[in-house]
């Protein structure tokens, strides 16, 4: 295991962290948690060098930290740092940060070492964060010790990721999507950079682009084997699988603090801590970028629309999440993957859905790929709420 920095504090993380959110389950029920399976990864996880556990208020239906402390008993607990979440969009009033916190503490039955507002974008960062003062809670619970570091998880897009950057200086680390498919989404490069230059620690969520990075589609698959041929001839040492070539993009990266992996098998966390040991910044030859850029060429022509994601179309008059849509359908096209699209596009808000496109066609004069925005719209609100083959 290589251990890396953490921004400024001094404190070594190992290269992967372990997530407690896809752990093994019983009957398939996502609240069940397979205790003893579940503890079996962790332990494993921790002999091969983890020392980041990721937790969070609602992880398996709430039953997460419960499991975590209890598995975490018996001499694990002093050899990991736990981090756990605020479900900030349930914040309503100013003593709910309380409430929620003190719940936690006595889930876990262990102190938190770090804090995180879970899954902040624009609208929670008004309307509960600052709405119900949740700063100056955590001001508070940071000076009495219930929390040991203080930081947030992000989903938005980047002018979002600068906004609540800017907005406190209590932030000591953060949370991103971040792999090298979402370079130029959400936060980004930018935002990983901007946030390493401001001293805070970065932790790299959703590495595999929720396993989608482990599934290459065709296209993808034929650039990987020509890529490993290549780097075979060139006398490297290709990676085993795409899944460490998606992982070493990271930790190449020295603005990386670790990543976090969410593990449901045994085999996986074997995998991933022998990845973690051979990668480290600096990693990657340039050969090896090269073949990734034309992965990610080869991803994106998979997709049915050549949306970009650069968001000009926006602000639709409507108030249609335009760049999430069709990026929605693209996945569920090039991955086949439409039961995961479908759950995803019930996390938009609903007035937010392609239902409320009147077709005016402001996006599209707007958009320099000169897509047919408010057609694609319409196909996808049928494939994804409604569904059928999404085909034609
Ligand atoms: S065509 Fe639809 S998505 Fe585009 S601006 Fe008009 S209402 Fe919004
Ligand atoms: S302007 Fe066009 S390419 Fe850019 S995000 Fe909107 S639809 Fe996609």
């Amino acid at each position: 295991m290589h251990f890396r920095s953490f921004g400024r504090l001094d404190y070594a993380p190992s290269a992967l962290g372990f997530g407690a959110m896809r752990l093994p389950v019983v009957d398939g029920a996502h609240d069940r948690i397979d205790r003893e399976a579940a503890r079996e990864l962790l332990v494993r996880a921790v002999e091969g060098g983890v020392n980041y556990v990721d937790t969070a208020y609602n992880y398996h239906g709430g039953t997460s930290e419960e499991w975590l402390g209890w598995a975490l008993q018996g001499g694990l607990r002093e050899r990991v740092k736990i981090a756990t979440k605020l479900p900030s969009w349930k914040v309503e009033r100013t003593d709910d940060f309380d409430r929620f916190l003190d719940e936690q503490l006595e889930r876990l039955g262990t102190g938190i070492d770090f804090y995180l507002l879970h899954s902040l974008d624009e609208d929670t960062w008004r309307d509960n964060v600052l709405a119900h003062d949740v700063l100056g809670a955590a001001e508070r619970a940071l000076a009495d010790g219930r929390i040991g570091h203080f930081g947030f998880s992000f989903h938005d897009r980047y002018e979002a990721f600068e906004l609540i950057l800017g907005g406190s200086d209590l932030w000591e680390f953060c949370q991103i999507q971040y792999n090298f498919m979402d370079e130029e989404h959400q936060a980004g490069r930018r935002g990983l950079e901007l946030a390493a230059g401001r001293g805070l620690a970065v932790v790299v969520m959703e590495p595999l682009r929720g396993g989608q990075l482990a599934r290459p589609t065709a296209a993808a698959e034929e650039a990987w084997v020509a890529g490993l041929a290549e780097l075979r001839s060139a006398g490297h040492r290709p990676p085993d699988s795409p899944v460490e070539w998606a992982l070493r993009w990271l930790w190449d990266q020295p603005e990386v603090a670790l990543l976090l992996s969410g593990m449901s098998t045994l085999e996986q966390v074997e995998q991933n801590v022998r990845f973690a040991g051979r990668a480290e910044v600096g990693c990657m030859a340039p050969e090896e970028q090269q073949v990734i850029a034309r992965v990610r060429d080869a991803y994106r022509k998979s997709t049915p629309i050549p949306c970009t994601g650069c968001k000009y179309c926006l602000p639709c008059p409507n108030k249609v999440a335009i760049p999430d849509i069709l990026e929605l359908y693209n996945d569920a096209v090039a991955y086949a993957d439409v039961g995961g699209a479908r759950t995803r596009y019930t996390w938009l808000d609903e007035e937010t859905r392609a239902q409320a496109c009147t077709a005016c066609g402001e996006c599209e004069d707007r958009c320099p790929q000169g897509i047919a925005i408010a057609g694609w719209l319409e196909k996808a609100q049928s494939f994804l709420a409604v569904g059928d083959d999404g085909s034609g």
